[in-house]
């Protein structure tokens, strides 16, 4: 029986194409491309083209516009620590309360050690930002915005872009992760108010490792790296050539690719969704369903735990991912789960799908076929739940 990924969010697997391309680069041609020579050269023409795939896949305005770093979390520091160095003046920060620990955890540093105010924007229960209360954040005090494009734990989309154009108004920085979003939806940066956008290849079937930040034309840019003068001495220190190339034709297969992801693959995760949510009680789809990225299903399934389920559905060859996070030693349910108010019988059964342009409709109709009878066995199981002596059906013993 073949394992069934469904942790694409988590990372991906590296597209064979993707490989064949940046093979050539560890072995004949390993110049640096700062050299001087046709070793140093060809490689130099190579990362220019990866740049430029990069580009179309974000609908940039220019190729220059693109740093590679070493990932999304990266990207992310630079990002914020460089808006807090070029406005000294400014000691605020806007974040969200359901941003990944890439732009969380550093902003709680520097609230806590650098004395920044941190305004953490809210969501309400379907996951949307309060937007109200991000009007309110706003002021000439504000160094830099930080709001993710597309949540890794939902898929829930943020409206960035109108975001982006109120910050604009106050003379703020606007930062996005947009590590999930990048290669499931089409963006258009050209036509933003977006100064910066932090993506990573091992989240769209490049090699883990490396990654990019979008930097606009004009916006103020302070490096975290000094060295060389590589990527414009943006982020010095010799590139990691095989990584770029890697990332590039991950770009492209990305952006040609992006039709059937927002067709194929969003009709195979409905199909999941719907499959499971039609045999399965008490159990529901969290986040903002209509505003969503194509691959990601979270299902909060009531009454039972997280971790009990993906030890079930791993036992069955099925690799998805809990909300709770359990798995890091804590009892807390998900910061995601607990920023929506998802009830702690819920929170603590969400079960993350993350599908790619890998996963086959068989795939899919096994999974559905599956996880009815996991979460069924778990519920017998259940303090919480117990066998209905008339009608036969399990209910929840307590609600
Ligand atoms: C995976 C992820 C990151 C971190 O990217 P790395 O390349 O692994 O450092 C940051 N933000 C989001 C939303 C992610 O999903």
């Amino acid at each position: 029986m073949d394992a069934i990924y469904l942790d694409n969010n988590a990372t991906t697997r590296v597209d064979p194409a993707v490989l064949a391309e940046m093979l050539p680069y560890f072995t004949e041609q390993f110049g640096n491309p700062s050299s001087i020579h046709s070793f140093g050269s060809k490689v130099g023409e190579k990362i220019r083209w990866a740049r430029a795939q990069v580009q179309a896949l974000l609908g940039a305005a220019h190729d220059t516009e693109i740093v590679f770093t070493s990932g999304g979390t990266e990207s992310d520091s630079t990002a914020i620590l460089s808006a807090l160095k070029a406005y000294p003046e400014r000691r605020e920060i806007i974040t969200s309360r359901v941003e990944h620990p890439a732009v969380l955890t550093l902003c709680q540093y520097l609230e806590k050690h650098e004395g920044y105010r941190v305004h953490y924007i809210g969501v309400d229960a379907k996951g949307r930002l309060d937007v109200a209360a991000y009007d309110r954040a706003l002021s000439e005090n504000v160094a830099v915005v930080s709001i993710m494009y597309a949540n890794n734990e939902t898929g829930t989309i943020f409206p960035v872009e109108a975001l982006a154009e109120r910050a604009k108004k106050y003379g703020i920085l606007f930062h996005t992760d947009a590590v999930q979003a990048v290669g499931k939806i089409p963006l258009d940066l050209a036509h933003s108010d977006i100064d910066m956008l932090s993506l990573s290849s091992h989240k769209l079937h490049g090699p883990k490792g490396i990654g990019a930040l979008y930097l606009k034309r004009g916006a103020k840019f302070r490096p975290l790296f000094r060295g060389g003068h590589q990527e414009r001495g943006r982020r010095a220190g010799t590139e990691n050539t095989t990584g770029i190339i890697g990332l590039g034709k991950a770009a492209e297969l990305a952006l040609a690719a992006m039709e059937t992801e927002n067709t194929q693959v969003k009709a195979l995760r409905d199909r999941l969704e719907q499959g499971i949510l039609s045999q399965v009680s008490h159990a529901f789809v969290t986040g903002d369903v209509e505003h969503r990225l194509p691959n990601t299903s979270n299902i909060a399934f009531e009454y039972v735990e997280g971790e009990a389920i993906l030890l079930m559905l791993n036992r069955a060859a099925i690799a998805a991912s809990a909300g709770s996070a359990c798995t890091s030693g804590s009892l807390e349910p998900s910061h995601v789960m607990m920023a929506m108010d998802i009830p702690f019988t819920a929170a603590h059964g969400t079960i993350r799908f993350s599908l790619s342009r890998e996963n086959t409709l068989e795939e899919i109709d096994r999974v559905v076929a599956e996880v009815p009878a996991i979460i069924a066995r778990l519920r017998t199981m259940s303090p919480y739940w117990r066998k209905d002596g008339t009608t036969g059906e399990f209910t929840p013993a307590y609600s």
